[in-house]
């Protein structure tokens, strides 16, 4: 047994509420994105995933980052599993260490693949291309819309002109 009843050993833990702003795993901090579509063309659009509702992107998203942690606590029980796992207080032995800088190293060790799957959990959110490429149709749209009006505000305001010169 690694351990015995009424030892003193340090937990390998950590908290994962404190929030951080991490760069965007979309855009990458840049607040724009690249989208290619349809022979090659290429448009830079404003990456709405680092954006929140209308305001402009920060290019950094928030995150629960993990704190490392080495919680010192007193053996006061002991399962011995089948197979030769060994577990003390409902925690499983490879989480327990005899020192606090042992149990920080795994705690850290942890905190950071908390850290990882937090990003990864970021990056199942991200938009299909779909979603990008309708961004881009929609803006093309609305351009090309808006450049209709323009001309026939010009048209009527050079006619305007021609009639007041004449
Ligand atoms: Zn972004």
């Amino acid at each position: 047994m690694k351990f015995n009843i009424g030892d003193t050993v340090f937990h390998a833990t950590f908290y994962p509420t404190t929030t951080k702003w991490v760069e965007c795993p979309v855009c990458m901090g840049e607040g724009r994105v690249q989208v290619i579509y349809g022979g090659g063309k290429q448009a830079s659009i404003a990456c709405d995933y680092c954006s929140l509702g209308y305001t402009p992107p920060t290019g950094k998203v928030k995150i629960y980052a993990a704190l490392a942690h080495a919680e010192p606590l007193v053996i006061t029980g002991v399962e011995l599993e089948a197979g030769g796992k060994e577990r003390y207080n409902y925690i499983d032995s490879s989480e327990l260490f005899k020192t606090k800088e042992e149990a920080f190293k795994r705690a850290e060790e942890k905190a950071e693949e908390y850290k990882k799957k937090e990003v990864a959990r970021l990056k199942e959110k991200e938009k299909p291309n779909k979603s990008w490429s309708w961004h881009v149709g929609y803006h093309k749209r609305e351009i090309k819309r808006l450049q209709k009006n323009i001309d026939q505000h010009q048209a009527r305001l050079e006619a305007a002109n021609l009639k007041a010169k004449s």
